[in-house]
């Protein structure tokens, strides 16, 4: 069998595996590169890049990273042998929203770069009409029933328990004539996530690829995250009368943070006037998440039905148009806003930040994996101003990130993922991680588990 991290190596984007065996060529997600100034450029050799045949493709989750690349077989020189992609019935549903909003993105990138007169100038990847072809190749199989993409191959998609619908792939298939099995893990989550049911149990494998996002360190306790964002908003909303920022991933995230919201509110535990939504992506995304209530946590779920009822604790608005958003821009105090991008580099939440972050009686809250050399990383690292449209902000508003509320496993959900595979895999990878973290778990793994891991490097040939 033949691997190949096309991304997601030595980084937490990108995440795009090539396998090959017995003439079978498939691929375990095709994302995009995301953060930082070279995401532009490697996104682009990415996508014109020429892979070859592919049998099909078996798509983790809806995160733009794992799938934002996907529209690369709408085009026709793939001809009419378009692979067809499986994942969960959730993904499909949320992938042509996300793939949407991406495309909308990088045209309007490409518009403001035409205006400044930029060389070159940025064209956008693809169109909504390239989205719309992709997503006649979706096709959605359920949790846990085997079904067969190619006749020599049978997958299995398992809940992660990362956001809704996002499961690892079991993968049985022969090579050399020997059956073997690889398993993907795409991206792992806690298991006392709120949002979304619990990740399962990993079945044996003779290929393990595992991620590696906080190999290198553990999150706090729901219990203690929860203690710290009470402290944080009476603090704010109460005593300083200020606003609360919340940068936040429009899928996945936003929806978490506001179920945990519902949770502290009905127990009387915080006292939040108003709370924002300013993303038309995380409505969409909350439609499709709360359309399968039978993925979600028990939590979620009654969450969904209060909201429904109109009897959550607290008022819950979704901005839409963009002069909605410019009115938060209005509101000094007892708003908390959550909006998008997760990591600042774009969005509405950029708007939020340049009224709010000079401010001292305001605060940012961080959720969420702050990739290097994003805005979000130098607001969290202390920088006293950042560069924001063309001006120097001052950071005067109050800094946190809750440590317990992140999507990802921590170091030690990682390992006690791990040690329930039944029996030692003739070869494990470990991608999906910044050097240090895809090292120290890595380090661990070996000591205690007593294997080898490799850690995947990018565009290298992997025989195993
Ligand atoms: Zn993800």
């Amino acid at each position: 069998m033949k691997l190949k991290f096309l991304g997601a190596a030595g980084e937490v984007t990108g995440s795009c595996l090539l396998v090959e065996a017995d003439g079978v060529r498939f691929l375990v997600d095709c994302g995009m590169f995301q953060g930082g100034r070279d995401a532009g450029p490697k996104n682009r050799r990415a996508y014109a890049r020429e892979i070859g045949p592919i049998d099909f493709v078996l798509l983790t989750h809806a995160h733009i990273d794992h799938c934002g690349l996907l529209p690369r077989f709408a085009w026709p020189r793939h001809g009419a042998g378009l692979p067809a992609i499986y994942c969960t019935k959730p993904t499909a549903d949320l992938v042509p929203v996300m793939l949407a909003d991406s495309a909308f993105v990088q045209s309007r990138g490409a518009k403001r770069s035409a205006r400044r007169r930029e060389r070159p100038v940025e064209t956008p990847l693809y169109g909504v009409d390239d989205v719309k072809r992709l997503a006649t190749r979706l096709n959605a199989v359920p949790f846990g029933v085997e079904f067969r993409p190619h006749p020599k191959v049978a997958v299995r998609l398992h809940s992660a328990g990362h956001i809704v619908g996002a499961a690892f792939a079991e993968v049985r298939l022969t090579d050399g004539g020997r059956r073997r099995t690889l398993v993907a893990s795409g991206d792992l989550g806690e298991d006392s996530a709120l949002l979304v049911r619990d990740r399962s149990k990993p079945p044996a494998a003779d290929v393990l690829v595992v991620e590696s996002t906080y190999g290198d360190r553990n999150h706090r306790s729901l219990e203690d995250t929860e203690a710290e964002l009470v402290e944080v908003l009476h603090d704010v909303l109460q005593q300083r009368r200020g606003n609360v920022i919340v940068p936040a991933f429009a899928l996945g995230r936003t929806q978490e943070f506001v179920v945990l919201l519902y949770r502290l509110a009905k127990a009387g535990r915080i006292h939040v006037p108003l709370v924002f939504v300013d993303s038309p992506l995380a409505q969409q995304a909350a439609d499709v998440t709360f359309a399968h209530l039978d993925a979600l946590d028990e939590e979620a779920a009654e969450f969904h039905r209060a909201a429904r009822e109109r009897k959550l604790p607290f008022t819950l608005r979704y901005t839409e148009s963009v002069d909605d958003s410019m009115f938060l821009n209005s509101i000094r105090s007892g708003a908390l806003i959550i909006a998008a991008s997760g990591m600042c580099d774009a969005g509405r939440v950029r708007h939020h930040l340049r009224h709010n972050l000079p401010r001292r009686e305001c605060a940012v809250l961080f959720t969420g994996f702050q990739a290097a050399r994003s805005l979000g990383r130098r607001i969290v690292d202390g920088a006293r101003n950042v560069p924001m449209f063309g001006d120097s902000v001052p950071v005067n508003a109050s800094v946190h990130t809750l440590g317990g509320l992140s999507a990802h496993a921590g170091q030690d959900s990682l390992m006690e993922w791990l040690r329930a595979v039944p029996r030692k895999p003739r070869a494990v990878f470990v991608n999906h991680g910044e050097p240090l973290a895809a090292h120290t778990l890595s380090a661990r793994v070996a000591r205690e588990l007593k294997w080898s891991p490799t850690i995947a490097e990018a565009e290298t040939d992997y025989e195993v």
